[in-house]
């Protein structure tokens, strides 16, 4: 019984420090792994291409999942001055909240701080809560060499009037007086760029613009430009908007006329199955025709820096006008309205699949469908202006080809959302359908684009 007793009160002790030890040693294990962890905090910076503005904002987010960030310092430094930017500690309880991120937005006011334009560098340094290094824990540190701009960047507009009307196209000239990131035409909202390439002088862009023929007869216009730091600047010019007068149009929509389109609209993309015929043609008429709009004007996105093309745009030859520009449809069913759209092209009727001729020089950006449009071309004249060629029964191009003035593009037909063989002829800029009127117009070019061309030509000194 006694040698039992003693055996089993052995067996306890050595239980009780086998149990001490496992203890000691998980403390040690938890204070090696979790307590003493040797990951450095992450730190993430996004300065723009190394510029900072007059009044920059860096966003700036420091990461330490393993123990949290106990502490951040930023410091500007120019010619061996340095500015503490930012200098913060968290405890440890809080440090881990977030997964151990924390997220700010650092205000950075160059001038007020007393630096001047030009190189400086940002450095951070982050701690985080390890015990590490006698308890200062695992430090992460960056530099960031940057240029400080405080300066927004100078427009001085080339061309000195401008009169466009509702619908119409203008084209403004400009010198900026540093490389910009964003520059160009901005008409209530739309922008248009400008670009470089035309003139010798890289500092000189052009900018062709439009008013939409929904855009208010007020309708503000200005130069924007920002700078590579963020500076930006706004700088009006001299213009005169004149009121477009559109044209209201009633399209009676028959039995037949659905029995004949309806078909080549099967398998559209969200078109009602089974419904009745009408709504079927308000899927077209309203939802297919945005996005085929979308489609035509996509091509913008990469346009030629180089003007294709010359002289007036050429109509196509013996052709009748059958609806204009910016004609506001009355869409009637049985006797009741059931749509309004606005016709953004000019439709010109001549024989049955007549010979397509471009109306000026450009490369090809566009062949293919575009739903109510039929098949398209679309030509690319350069520096964003561009024209396009609707309800084809053939093209004869391809896209990236460079056609000539007159050169055919392809045959009139009704494919598409047409009632009969017809071409819809449009024009646009950036993302804004515009008057062709005007760009067949011989004496219209000739003032409002060549003139200026000409003039800004003269005074940058022959180029
Ligand atoms: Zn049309």
């Amino acid at each position: 019984m006694r040698s039992k007793k003693n055996g089993s009160g052995k067996r306890f002790k050595y239980g009780l420090l086998t149990v001490l030890c496992l203890v000691v040693l998980a403390g040690a294990v938890w204070l090696l792994i979790v307590k003493f962890e040797g990951k450095p905090p992450v730190i993430n910076l996004e300065i723009e291409d190394g510029y900072i503005a007059a009044d920059a904002r860096i966003p700036v987010s420091v990461e330490d999942p393993d123990s949290g960030i106990r502490k951040v310092w930023i410091a500007l430094m120019q010619e061996g001055e340095e500015t503490v930017l930012k200098e913060q500690t968290w405890e440890a309880g809080a440090a881990l909240a977030k997964g151990g991120k924390k997220s700010f937005s650092l205000e950075v006011k160059p001038g007020d701080l007393g630096f001047s334009d030009g190189k400086a560098s940002l450095r951070v340094a982050v701690w985080d809560h390890s015990w590490r290094g006698w308890l200062s824990g695992n430090r992460a540190y960056t530099e960031k060499e940057l240029v400080i701009d405080t300066v927004p960047p100078r427009v001085e507009v080339l061309t000195r009037q401008h009169n466009i009307r509702q619908g119409g196209s203008g084209l403004l000239i400009y010198r900026l007086s540093e490389a910009c990131k964003k520059h160009g035409v901005s008409v209530d909202g739309h922008f248009f760029p400008g670009y470089s390439g035309y003139f010798d002088d890289p500092d000189v862009y052009l900018s062709f613009f439009g008013v939409g023929h929904d855009q208010p007869a007020d309708a503000d216009m200005h130069v924007r430009a920002v700078d590579r730091a963020g500076n930006s600047a706004r700088t009006g010019f001299h213009y005169y908007l004149g009121k477009g007068r559109f044209d209201a149009e009633r399209l009676n929509i028959s039995e037949p006329f659905l029995r004949k389109i309806l078909p080549g609209f099967r398998g559209a993309a969200g078109m009602p199955e089974d419904a009745d015929p009408v709504k079927q043609f308000l899927f077209i008429n309203q939802e297919l025709r945005r996005r085929n709009n979308q489609t035509i004007l996509s091509a913008t996105g990469k346009t030629d820096t180089r003007m294709h093309w010359s002289g007036a745009f050429r109509r196509l030859p013996n052709s009748a006008r059958k609806a204009a520009f910016a004609d506001r449809r009355t869409y009637i069913y049985k006797g009741e309205v059931i749509d309004k759209q606005v016709h953004l092209g000019i439709d010109l009727a001549s024989t049955r699949q007549a010979q397509v001729p471009a109306a000026n020089s450009g490369r090809v950006a566009f062949d293919g469908q575009a739903g109510i449009y039929g098949n398209v071309v679309t030509i690319d004249h350069g520096f964003g202006l561009f024209s396009v060629y609707a309800h084809l029964s053939r093209s004869l191009v391809e896209e990236g080809q460079v056609v000539d003035q007159s050169e055919v593009i392809g045959y009139t037909g009704s494919t598409g959302l047409a009632g009969g063989d017809h071409l819809h002829f449009g024009m646009f800029i950036q993302d804004v359908f515009v008057n062709p009127v005007e760009w067949w117009d011989g004496s219209w070019i000739q003032n409002n684009i060549a003139a200026k061309l000409e003039h800004v030509r003269d005074s940058l000194g022959g180029q």
